[in-house]
């Protein structure tokens, strides 16, 4: 059942105000397959009216503000968050299918978000240059104007966090597509950014579907930059639309993010992470750590030891609270089974547990560990974005490296070893947007710079970085003889 909300979840927000669209689209609770209600439809005429309205913003109250008082309203927002916590989770919990204790926690990531970006929005600024006799030049940090912000089904509220946050901590004013799949969020953000100050049309949310609101935001020339998150087919598709008005897009894709285990590594620290690496929701994350890459000395015991965490681990549904949810859709579930068919000529080093009594239109898989699996095998190239890891072997430093960095991805990877020049030497040669060194840090931290090499993607988000995305340069040149 839905929380009471303030709002009609089968609306948009368009110039702070919520309003109806002509269709509507189901909302299913992927824990049971039923429909939970009607969400919004947006046309491109709302898209149309979105972007009017986020111009209306750059060009009223918004666009006057001073980066103080952004960052105060954003502070103001991370503050209301935390108040809303619960509601969040709840809805989350329903609308993605996260186990409670998931979608706790990326609430309060988007709390953090929100704190992190408020912070910072008074402390981004430009540089003097010395220049020719006679002049003074420095830049000037600017926003980009209208913002479009696409967003998947996986992690919206962190997702809404670190692109929203920072392009409104820069003056930036947005238009949101939520995901088809997941809009509640987004909603409830939207109505908490309204009740904390945000002036109308500095954040305007227009769930639909990808290729009708989706593909209208990309292509509308109103648009002065784009953040996509999501699948490498869509990020190509938004990229071409992007060209066409020249607009800069940061594009965050997929990953086949490796963890490199050496004979040394500590492997009672590092065990926890290369299985919860892989699960954490459901293995639908984009960096997901789905390659385990173990040297030959200790593969044994880092496949046992791997293969007894997963038998221990329990899927059921979101409310439940167990260790996995359900994937997102059913269409969703049967891309991975495929993925799990084309695995049917691999050994299977364990599964982990479904729960007893669950409910038939779930979209449940049961979560499953292969190895040792050949580096070039479709399960260990592919990115299956559910709950699948597979544990491959390697002898030397050098073929690790070279099966790390031999996917077409680069998001994640980390490095277990004792050896601290082996560290500094794999950190720099693996092509990869984030190296973690005794560690793994799957999608946390709102400090952190973020983002992908090859078809990971390109652009950086989170981390005091993602200003810089969220905004343009001006060279002011003054001639003073
Ligand atoms: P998707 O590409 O199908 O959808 C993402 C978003 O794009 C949705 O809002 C969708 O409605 C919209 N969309 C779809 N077609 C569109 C079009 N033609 N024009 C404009 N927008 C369109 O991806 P998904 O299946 O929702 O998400 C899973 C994928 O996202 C995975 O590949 C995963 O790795 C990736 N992902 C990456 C990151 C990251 O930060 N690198 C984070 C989360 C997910």
């Amino acid at each position: 059942m839905l929380p009471d909300l303030p709002f009609d979840i089968a609306h948009v927000l368009i110039d702070g105000t919520w309003r109806a669209t002509a269709q509507t689209l189901p909302l299913t609770n992927p824990s049971t397959g039923e429909e939970i209600g009607r969400i919004a439809r947006a046309s491109t005429a709302d898209v149309d009216a979105a972007v009017d309205a986020a111009r209306g913003a750059l060009d009223g109250a918004w666009g006057a503000m001073t980066a103080a008082e952004r960052g105060r309203i954003l502070a103001r927002i991370g503050q209301l968050v935390l108040e809303n916590v619960e509601t969040l989770t709840q809805l989350e919990a329903l609308d993605v299918g996260k186990p409670l204790k998931q979608a706790r926690a990326d609430a309060i990531a988007l709390a953090r978000y929100c704190e992190f970006y408020g912070g910072a929005a008074d402390k981004v600024h430009g540089a003097t240059i010395p220049y020719l006799d006679g002049y003074t030049v420095y830049t000037l940090r600017e926003p980009h104007g209208v913002t479009g912000h696409i967003v998947p089904w996986n992690y919206p509220m962190q997702i809404i966090g670190r692109s929203v946050g920072a392009a409104l901590a820069m003056g930036n004013a947005c238009v949101l597509k939520p995901a088809e799949d997941a809009c509640l969020t987004a909603l409830a953000f939207a109505d908490i950014a309204l009740r904390a100050g945000l002036p109308a049309g500095a954040l305007n949310v227009v769930p639909g579907l990808g290729s009708e609101a989706g593909a209208a935001l990309t292509a509308h020339p109103g648009v002065n930059h784009l953040s996509f998150t999501g699948s490498v087919g869509t990020g190509v598709a938004v990229q071409t639309a992007a060209a066409r008005n020249v607009v800069p897009v940061t594009l965050e894709l997929g990953g086949k993010s490796p963890q490199i285990v050496f004979d040394d590594a500590d492997l009672d620290a590092a065990l926890p992470f290369l299985v919860n690496a892989g699960l954490q929701n459901a293995g639908q994350t984009c960096s997901a750590s789905s390659r385990i890459l173990v040297q030959k000395g200790v593969a044994e015991t880092v496949m046992s030891r791997m293969a007894e965490a997963y038998r221990a681990k329990v899927v059921g549904p979101a409310t439940d609270d167990r260790d996995i949810g359900p994937l997102i859709s059913a269409v969703q579930k049967s891309r991975v089974e495929a993925f799990l068919d084309q695995g049917a000529d691999l050994p299977v080093l364990a599964r982990a547990q479904l729960a007893e009594g669950l409910p038939e239109g779930g979209s449940y898989v049961q979560p499953t560990l292969f190895g040792p699996v050949p580096a070039s095998h479709v399960l260990a190239q592919d990115e299956i974005f559910g709950p699948v890891q597979v544990v491959i072997v390697f002898e030397t430093e050098a073929e690790a490296l070279a099966i790390a960095n031999g996917t077409d991805y680069g998001l994640v990877a980390s490095v277990w070893t004792r050896d601290g020049a082996r560290q500094m030497r794999l950190a720099r040669k693996l092509r990869s947007g984030q190296v973690f060194l005794n560690n793994y840090g799957a999608g946390g931290g709102v400090e952190l710079p973020f983002g992908g090499t090859g078809k990971s993607g390109h652009g950086r988000e989170k981390g005091f970085e993602a200003l810089y995305g969220f905004s343009t340069l001006k060279t002011v040149a003054a001639y003073h003889g």
